[in-house]
């Protein structure tokens, strides 16, 4: 979707314009991946991306979004509404500032010689496709900032598995973890297989006031992650905690008790969906009966698999869980009888049962 309403044809505009001119934001889905980021961004709502793309929330910098998913601007290389020639303006310096999106992780292109392994558009000077990993060479030391979305993006996730062919990498490996844009910003990681939606918007959001001068430094964690989204973890929000602490665990899938004993993987993993919900509030993984696979976490998924079986420790810590949580339901359980019950003094007769002492 291009919000402003410069074409890709006009001039680049002269250094005095520049203040006036739009935040571009160039999504880049080229590397190895889904789309699947693009596709939950279209689900969020605090905030929409409509509100952002539309500059409907206060204080936001007017922007323009290049982005393949929705953009009307999908006409052929050189002919009229050319959506690549946004990312041509970029790396020509003709278009600031922008913040660049990154979805799909970067395969190792020098283990290709006779070929390549992913690409986005046409190399003008040679006709060529143009690889997503010379798109990042060209672009990232140009951009304000540099935003991974998804886990494929962020750490290399189910494209970087043991035994992939590609040498799969997220963006962070293939800069460095090290790197700052020239506006002196960390690589910006939103984890996710797919990102959440609503911390994927938060997050371009929170980016957007950065560059208009208007946030501190983006808090972020020692994986790049931003602090505030995935400082906790899963079963610190999740619905079936009070289960797990009570050491009822679920055997099989129709119940509402604890999943770490079919595979949940949720102690140890940091992400916040199932506090915040998945759409709108609603959903959440383990939530909604499904196990956490730990899609968030950089050593995902080879350092988490197989699926479904119980995560290591979990037998220690749900036997210990076991022990002391048929205590607490014993001694809950007494309370419980005695709340559920009405109070003894609140029936009919002649005498106060309620304690209160009279004074006349
Ligand atoms: S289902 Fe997972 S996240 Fe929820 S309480 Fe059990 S172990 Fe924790
Ligand atoms: S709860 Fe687990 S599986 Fe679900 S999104 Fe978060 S990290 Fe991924």
């Amino acid at each position: 979707m291009t919000t402003a309403t410069e074409s890709a044809s006009q001039p680049a505009p002269a250094p005095e314009e520049a203040s006036a001119q739009p935040v571009h934001i160039l999504w880049m889905n080229g590397g190895l991946g889904c789309d699947g980021d693009s596709v939950a961004l279209t689900a969020a709502t605090q905030p929409s991306i409509e509100e952002i793309a539309l500059g409907a929330l206060p204080g936001l910098p007017k922007i323009a979004v290049h982005w393949p998913l929705i953009d009307y601007e999908c006409g052929p290389e050189q002919g009229a509404d050319t959506f690549i020639e946004w990312w041509h303006k970029a790396d020509r310096g003709e278009l600031e500032p922008f913040v660049l999106v990154v979805e799909g992780s970067i395969p190792n292109e020098a283990i290709k010689p006779e070929g390549y392994w992913c690409g986005f558009g046409n190399n003008p000077e040679t006709g060529q496709p143009m690889t997503t990993s010379e798109w990042l060479d060209r672009l990232a030391p140009k951009a304000t900032c540099v935003l991974a979305v998804g886990t494929c993006a962020t750490y290399g996730g189910i494209h970087a598995m043991s035994g992939n062919p590609t040498g799969a990498m997220g963006v962070p490996d293939y800069l460095g973890w090290d790197w700052r844009s020239k506006a002196g910003l960390p690589i910006v990681c939103v984890p996710g297989c797919p990102t959440h939606p609503d911390n994927l918007a938060e997050t371009i959001l929170y980016l957007l006031y950065q560059v208009a001068g208007q946030a501190p430094m983006i808090p972020l964690d020692e994986a790049l992650r931003p602090t505030w989204l995935f400082g906790n973890t899963v079963h610190e929000g999740c619905d079936r905690a009070g289960y797990y602490e009570q050491g009822e665990f679920a055997r099989e899938y129709d119940s509402p008790k604890c999943l770490v004993k079919l595979g949940c993987w949720g102690p140890v993993v940091k992400c916040n969906v199932p506090k915040r919900g998945w759409i709108n509030g609603v959903g959440g993984c383990p939530n909604v009966g499904g196990i956490c696979i730990a899609c968030t976490m950089p050593g995902f998924p080879d350092k988490f698999m197989p699926f479904m079986d119980e995560p290591p420790g979990a037998r220690v810590s749900t036997t210990a869980s076991g022990l002391y949580g048929s205590v607490i339901r014993t001694l809950r359980g007494f309370t419980a009888k005695t709340a559920d019950a009405e109070p003894k003094w609140r029936r009919k007769g002649p005498e106060l049962l309620t304690g209160y002492h009279k004074t006349w």
